[in-house]
C-alpha cells in the first residue's frame, strides 16, 4: 500500500517559508489575473488563488471581462505590464474561443508572467536560464524534492501540454533524469508506464491509468482533475495506490502544490524586477 503524497502539508511549509522572505520587504507586492468570460471551473480557481494570495500577504486584483475585444485586452494588458505597482499578471485559463490564446499570453511582460507560459520563458527553461516556470511543474517537482524522491531513475509523464507536460519534462531534464513522455498519439501506453519508477499523468481522461499499468513500488503523480457530479477524480485508478510506493490523491495532492507555487512565481517576478 502506497504513502499518500500529501500536497496541502507541502504547501503549508513552502507558504510559510514564502511569508518569512515577504515579511522583509518593504513594499507590498501585487497579482492580477485577468479572467474573461463565464467558466464555472475558473471563478473556482481564481477564488483558491485570491484566498491565498491575501493570506500571504499581498494584494490581489482580479480583472474580470465579460466580453472583451482581443486588441483591448491586449492593450489593458500592456497597461499593467508598465505599471510599477503591479508585481505579477496571469490570464485565466481557457478564455474564449473567439480570443488568440498565443497572442494575449505571449503580450505579458515576461518578469510579470507568473505562470510561466510566455514563449519567453519556455525557451528560458529549455535554455536553463532564470525564468518563471509554469507552476504545476514547479509544484511537482517540490513535492519530490519534499519526499526525497530520487529522480535518476525511469521517469515516464503522460500529457504535453504546454501547461504541464512539456515545462515538467524539461525540469527534469535539466535534473539530469532520464524522461519519457507519452502522449495521445503514443503506441501501445502500458509499455511505457509499465516500466517507469515515476509516472507522472496531465491528461484529464479520468481512470486512464489502472493498476496494471504501473509498475511494484513506483512513485505516481496523477495531475489530472476531472470533475463529475461535483466530484473531483484524477487519471489514475485509486487502485494504483495498492502496487506504488508514494502517490498523490485527487484532491489534495498537485492541486495545492499549483496554487502556492504561483505565489513564489510573484516572489521571484518580483526579485527579477528589481534586479
Ligand atoms: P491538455 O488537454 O492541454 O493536454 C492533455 C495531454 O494529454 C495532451 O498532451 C494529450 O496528448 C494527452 N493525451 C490525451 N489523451 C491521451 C491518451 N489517451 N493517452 C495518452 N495521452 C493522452 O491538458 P492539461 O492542461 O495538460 O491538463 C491535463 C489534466 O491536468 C487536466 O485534467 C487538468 O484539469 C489537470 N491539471 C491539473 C492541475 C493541478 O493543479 N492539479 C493543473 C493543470 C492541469
Amino acid at each position: 500500500m502506497s504513502k499518500i503524497i500529501d500536497g496541502k502539508l507541502v504547501r503549508d511549509i513552502v507558504k510559510d517559508e514564502l511569508i518569512k522572505k515577504i515579511e522583509k520587504l518593504d513594499v507590498k507586492l501585487t497579482l492580477v489575473v485577468i479572467s474573461v468570460g463565464d467558466d464555472p471551473a475558473s471563478r473556482v480557481y481564481v477564488s483558491q488563488k485570491e484566498k491565498l494570495a491575501k493570506s500571504i500577504g499581498y494584494n490581489f486584483i482580479n480583472l474580470h471581462y465579460d466580453n472583451i475585444t482581443e486588441d483591448k485586452l491586449i492593450s489593458e494588458i500592456n497597461k499593467l505590464n508598465i505599471d510599477k505597482n503591479i508585481t505579477g499578471i496571469i490570464v485565466q485559463l481557457p478564455l474564449p474561443n473567439y480570443l488568440n490564446k498565443e497572442r494575449i499570453i505571449n503580450s505579458l511582460n515576461p518578469l510579470k508572467d507568473v505562470d510561466g507560459l510566455t514563449n519567453y520563458n519556455l525557451i528560458k527553461l529549455i535554455k536553463k536560464e532564470e525564468a518563471l516556470i509554469p507552476c504545476t511543474p514547479k509544484g511537482i517537482i517540490t513535492l519530490l524534492d519534499y519526499y526525497k524522491i530520487d529522480l535518476h531513475k525511469n521517469i515516464v509523464i503522460v500529457g504535453r501540454s504546454e501547461l504541464v507536460g512539456l515545462p515538467l519534462f524539461h525540469l527534469l531534464l535539466n535534473k539530469n533524469a532520464t524522461v519519457t513522455l507519452c502522449h495521445s498519439k503514443t503506441i501501445n501506453l502500458k509499455e511505457y508506464t509499465k516500466n517507469a519508477d515515476i509516472l507522472i499523468v496531465a491528461v484529464g481522461k479520468k481512470g486512464l491509468i489502472t493498476k496494471d499499468m504501473v509498475k511494484k513500488d513506483s512513485v505516481i503523480i496523477d495531475v489530472g482533475i476531472n470533475r463529475i457530479d461535483d466530484k473531483l477524480y484524477g487519471d489514475v485508478d485509486s487502485l494504483c495506490m495498492e502496487n506504488s510506493r508514494f502517490m498523490t490523491p485527487v484532491p489534495g495532492g498537485v492541486g495545492p502544490m499549483t496554487v502556492v507555487s504561483l505565489m513564489e512565481n510573484v516572489y521571484l517576478a518580483h526579485l527579477m524586477q528589481i534586479k
